[in-house]
């Protein structure tokens, strides 16, 4: 799962007193952008080990503090915290958190088992990685279907070109995840890419988000 997670964010942000699109986004991948800050130092781990699952060869043998649920769920009630502070509404971090969590319970359906509930075993994961027919689609109709609601909720100042350019930028990315080239060994370039393309994603959002209001409000 990748773009997948981006489907919560869009669907929060067409409500009226949320976070900004931009927000929501670094709150979908905010377990994932602490997993790679917490790779740097290793105090949290993966290795490559080509053929661990059919869609991508990664070991994610150590993520006790970022991709436990005890974990999401702190994160997120410091998420929320930091969004309550700067935007003084509840809906808005109540909306944030929720959307922290969701990358947990997306995570989920897709990962072999390497998830946890507090750090120990039993490790959890239903390995739809192993299921690329199942998997692709429905990240696709996950991510699209979300934006097109985003779309119809949401109306553009200008034009709906912002949101066009969100649109493919996410199939890009999402093309070079599944089919780009992989990394033979894990080096500091992983969990760098990681930052990288969830800063840009998360600037062409607020960016995006920017442009847009409710269509009712
Ligand atoms: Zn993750």
């Amino acid at each position: 799962m990748f773009i997948g997670h981006f489907a919560p964010a869009l669907i929060v942000a067409t409500r009226p007193k949320a976070a900004g699109l931009g927000t929501l986004f670094v709150a979908a991948q905010l377990i994932d952008i602490g997993f790679a800050a917490l790779l740097i130092p290793g105090i949290e781990a993966m290795r490559i080990v080509p053929g661990i699952t059919a869609m991508n060869p990664m070991d994610l043998y150590q993520m006790p503090y970022t991709h436990s649920l005890l974990g999401a769920l702190l994160w997120a009630a410091g998420f929320g915290l930091l969004v309550q502070f700067a935007t003084k509404r509840r809906e808005a971090a109540i909306g944030a958190a929720l959307v922290v969590v969701s990358h947990w319970l997306l995570d989920l359906f897709v990962h072999i088992p390497d998830l946890t509930l507090s750090g120990g075993p039993p490790k959890l994961g239903l390995g739809l990685w192993n299921h690329p027919l199942v998997e692709m689609p429905l990240e696709i109709l996950l991510t699209f279907g979300a934006l097109l609601y985003y779309a119809r909720r949401t109306r553009a100042h200008s034009s709906n070109l912002r949101l066009w350019i969100l649109a493919v930028l996410l199939a890009l990315v999402q093309a070079i995840d599944w089919f780009g080239p992989k990394e033979p060994v894990y080096s500091l370039a992983i969990p760098a890419t990681m930052l990288a393309a969830y800063a840009v994603l998360a600037a062409a959002a607020a960016w995006t988000g920017a442009n847009r209001r409710p269509a009712d409000g």
